[in-house]
């Protein structure tokens, strides 16, 4: 059975519905399912509709952007449920994502860019907007042919038209997750910015405060780190989960349960994500 704990509908920056996304993690052969969109849980509904009809055991999640000590990483939060206190507290990062959105929008115009926020929210459609809708803006303009070339060109962090956006504390997101009985799990580390040797520290420092699980199965993982954080996680006695960070068809080279075609992320972990369910 494939499992795929890591995937993007339209609510965020993926480009099929939840449904739709729901169907072709059938096609793949998917009975395991986390839809993780970022800062919203707008998606889960529908997705959870559809997986029933399927008969995919849909997992609730989200995916955060956070930082530890100036170190920025993203954070997925498995089952999280609508309307409680935890969704209340993505309010002000999709605000803050407005905000930067505005921002980077002013910097493109001033570099002759000329999209409009406008743009941007069209493109978006969902709930929570950033800087992969900015892409697709950029690319109805006809200036660029993929996501990929305008953050290379543009919108990479610290590239010329980046602009920071308020971010929660790994603590904080670690704290509230627990507080409702979910696990926190780092995602794929590799985009992480540290030495490798202190990655060691982060992890353990993070688990004392809670932390559930380590991504180490990830599309961009090579299978060499996807069994050193495998070790890790076992070692810190967390969760060692993975996904394929699926985002829509040809928006990145990655394939639902599959990724770049050596992705098969092990039933074992489902079970320890489980197991880290309120502990
Ligand atoms: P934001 O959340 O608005 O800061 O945008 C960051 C998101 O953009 C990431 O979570 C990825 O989903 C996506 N992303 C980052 N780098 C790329 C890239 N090179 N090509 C396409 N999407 C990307
Ligand atoms: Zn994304
Ligand atoms: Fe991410
Ligand atoms: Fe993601």
């Amino acid at each position: 059975m494939v499992v795929d704990l890591h995937l993007h509908s339209d609510a965020s920056d993926g480009t099929e519905t939840p449904s739709e996304l729901m169907r072709q993690a059938s096609t793949a052969g998917v009975g395991v399912a986390a839809l993780t969109d970022h800062d919203t849980l707008a998606g889960l509904q529908q997705a959870a509709t559809t997986a029933h009809e399927l008969g995919i055991e849909l997992i609730n999640g989200v995916e955060l952007s956070v930082d530890h000590d100036d170190v920025k990483m993203h954070m997925l939060v498995y089952f999280v449920d609508p309307g409680g206190p935890f969704e209340a507290a993505l309010e002000p990062l999709r605000r803050g994502r407005h905000i930067r959105n505005a921002e980077i929008v002013a910097r493109l115009n001033g570099m002759g860019y000329a999209i409009t926020i406008d743009d941007v929210e069209r493109q978006a459609g969902g709930a929570s907007v950033g800087r992969p809708h900015i892409a697709d803006a950029l690319i109805a303009l006809g200036r660029f042919s993929s996501r990929d070339e305008v953050f290379e060109t543009l919108l990479h962090d610290g590239g010329p038209a980046y602009v920071e956006r308020s971010r929660m504390s790994a603590t904080e997101a670690i704290s509230r997750a627990r507080d409702i009985a979910a696990v926190p799990v780092i995602a794929h580390p590799a985009t992480i910015r540290l030495p490798e040797a202190g990655y060691g520290e982060l992890f353990r420092t993070l688990t004392d405060r809670g932390l559930g699980g380590i991504e180490a199965h990830h599309s961009m993982h090579s299978p060499a780190l996807r069994a050193r954080l495998v070790d890790i996680a076992d070692e810190l006695g967390i969760a060692a989960t993975g996904g394929s960070d699926f985002h829509g068809e040809g928006k990145r080279p990655y394939r639902i349960g599959r990724g770049r075609g050596d992705l098969s992320v092990p039933m074992a972990a489902v079970d320890a994500l489980e197991a880290q369910r309120g502990r």
